[in-house]
């Protein structure tokens, strides 16, 4: 099928030429035509399916008629991360470099002020996160009654994100006569409400389930120790070993992980960069700029960081762990192989990862092949529960000794002074590489950029994870010579 078959304006097949788009993907294919009609939309698609340009490309069409007003966006597209907001925009550039309209981005981390100004221009497109959205809206400055198209895009990262009742809100605060746009990977029950609530005999357009991986990814799983030296080693094995490595990202379960990782690849010498949760808008985006021109060809990440992010040409994705959550597996291998490319994925399993393997290969439906010797899980758990037999026995023989102690010493016996305790410092030696200092991030927020009432925070990476004390100290001053 051809884009000039679709119905989209000489304008926009003009900017979709000079892309290098050959042909619509499946989700522009079934949308497109169902946007510039006025359908309300129900597109069931990920990233990296061309889910943007479904949108974005009917989008300008429709806009060509029309003015903006001071302060009454026409168009409304809610993002629920800062990082996916900013990449609709440059989908607006890109497509919309035949047009003369009005973008702006409302996001948080940045200041109100700019912000109002674009909005009192009178805005074609407002791209926004709830959160900030509902600020300004608070604020007075924004009015949503000229809203004529609403786009809700990654609905179900916007539930994890807990931004759904926002997102009520905002449904709301549009008339009712907009044409509404809603896009999401998965349709637990919380988000099919929402489609019933607020979509009105939509489009449905289901391009690939999620438990679905594209053909085009290898995914290998490699066996290694559960000690993150162990863990360590074998990840700098495979970078070295990985055919056509361009560039990669390795994925981490825990925040600590990600810094620690992101350290010892620096100490051996990788260009690397670290993408997560904590970071500030402005390094984040540096980074990931970095990242997509080449500048850094490893970006260590978190799930929460990494996930729905456009980065074309990733040859390989590295999980450093076995995702807990098996849908982020799902999501963290999606990150390669995008728009028809190729792409390699390689797994660190530990004996302790079989609950979570089996999970995700029974999420996608296929049984990962192994590079090196396989975890044979069954003899592992064997052993594990006889280690925890002998450890148990052995405990219960200390304990009744501990018994003894607890009673009152004889009269008689003197009581030796308690020995200095001995400080066990070997993993810390063997850790060596996990010692440099952790980075700070070099442009810390403004405090006019500070967050305000309805931003909300990404979800913390694992409440409750320990930072071990090494990790958190100074770096000790260097000995002169
Ligand atoms: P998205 O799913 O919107 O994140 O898009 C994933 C990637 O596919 C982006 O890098 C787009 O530039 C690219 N893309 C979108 N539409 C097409 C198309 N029709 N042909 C080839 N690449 C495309």
């Amino acid at each position: 099928m051809a884009f000039d078959t679709l119905g989209l304006s000489e304008k926009v097949l003009a900017a979709v030429e000079a892309a290098g788009y050959k042909e619509p993907t499946a989700i522009q294919a079934g949308a497109i035509p169902q946007v510039l009609e006025r359908r309300d939309v129900l597109g069931i698609a990920q990233t990296g399916t061309g889910k943007t340009a479904s949108f974005t490309l009917p989008m300008l069409t429709l806009l060509e008629k029309g003015r903006a007003r001071a302060r009454m966006p026409r168009t409304l597209i809610l993002e629920p991360t800062r990082e996916l907001a900013a990449q609709v925009e440059e989908n607006f550039e890109k497509y919309g470099t035949n047009h003369k309209l009005n973008v702006a981005l409302l996001i948080g981390g940045v200041s109100f002020s700019e912000q109002d100004k674009k909005l009192d221009r009178g805005t074609d497109v407002l791209i926004a996160t709830p959160g900030r959205l509902l600020d300004h809206f608070e604020r007075g400055k924004l009015l949503l009654q000229g809203v004529e198209i609403l786009v809700i895009d990654e609905a179900d990262r916007m539930l994890d994100m807990g931004f759904i009742p926002d997102i009520e809100r905002i449904c709301k605060l549009i008339p009712f006569t907009r044409q509404t746009l809603f896009f999401s990977a998965t349709m637990p029950p919380e988000i099919q409400r929402l489609t019933e609530a607020f979509l009105q005999n939509p489009a449905r357009i289901e391009v690939a389930p999620t438990s679905s991986t594209s053909d085009n990814v290898t995914q290998l799983l490699k066996a290694t120790g559960s000690k993150d030296f162990d863990k360590r080693a074998v990840l700098r094995e495979l970078l070295e070993g990985a055919e056509d490595l361009q560039n990669a990202i390795i994925f981490c379960n825990r925040k600590r992980d990600v810094t620690t990782v992101f350290r010892s690849l620096e100490r051996h010498e990788y260009n690397v960069g670290t993408l997560h949760g904590d970071m500030d808008q402005r390094t984040r985006m540096t980074m990931l700029d970095n990242f997509r021109k080449g500048n850094i060809k490893i970006l260590v990440a978190s799930d929460v960081a990494a996930r729905g992010l456009d980065i074309p040409e990733v040859s390989h994705v590295f999980n450093y762990d076995v995702p807990i959550n098996a849908e982020d597996y799902v999501h963290r291998i999606g990150r390669t192989a995008r728009a028809g490319r190729k792409g390699t994925a390689y797994t660190l399993v530990t004996e302790d990862d079989h609950k979570y393997l089996s999970a995700i290969e029974t999420l996608i439906n296929k049984s990962l092949t192994w590079v090196g010797e396989p975890i044979d899980f069954e003899t592992a758990n064997k052993e594990r529960k006889a280690r925890r037999k002998t450890g148990k026995a052995a405990k219960s023989v200390k304990s009744s000794n501990d018994n003894e102690a607890e009673k009152p010493p004889a009269p008689s016996r003197r009581r030796s002074p308690p020995k200095p305790r001995q400080v066990v410092e070997s993993s810390v030696e063997e850790d060596q590489d996990a010692l440099a200092p952790i980075p700070v991030p070099k442009n810390p927020e403004p405090s006019g950029n500070r967050k305000s009432r309805n931003e909300k925070q990404e979800p913390a990476f694992s409440p409750g994870v320990h930072i071990p004390a090494f990790l958190l100290r100074e770096p000790r001053p260097k000995k002169a010579s």
